[in-house]
């Protein structure tokens, strides 16, 4: 089907996808440099070694409704006056 395009849209078709293309790959390296995460580093070869691995533990809080304390969510009743959790 391509063999049926005038000259001019081949050459039209042709040049939007090579800018497209050329669009993206800066998009890719820009990406690419910004959101590196922390510890990853390119070597020259171009293989990513990771060298730490951060974890993120996240501790939920909830303020008991009666005492007004802050205690883990992991408990049913509030560790400070006993008073039951709200659903
Ligand atoms: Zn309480």
């Amino acid at each position: 089907m391509l063999q049926a395009f005038p000259f001019d849209s081949f050459f039209t078709l042709f040049f939007v996808l090579f800018v497209i293309i050329l669009i993206l790959s800066v998009l890719t390296t820009f990406l690419r440099i910004f959101r590196r995460p922390r510890g990853v580093e390119s070597t020259e070869e171009g293989t990513v070694v990771v060298k730490e691995r951060e974890i993120i533990r996240e501790i939920v809080k909830i303020r008991c409704p009666y005492c007004n304390n802050l205690y883990d969510e992991k408990y049913d009743k509030c560790p400070h006056c006993g008073g039951k959790r709200k659903p």
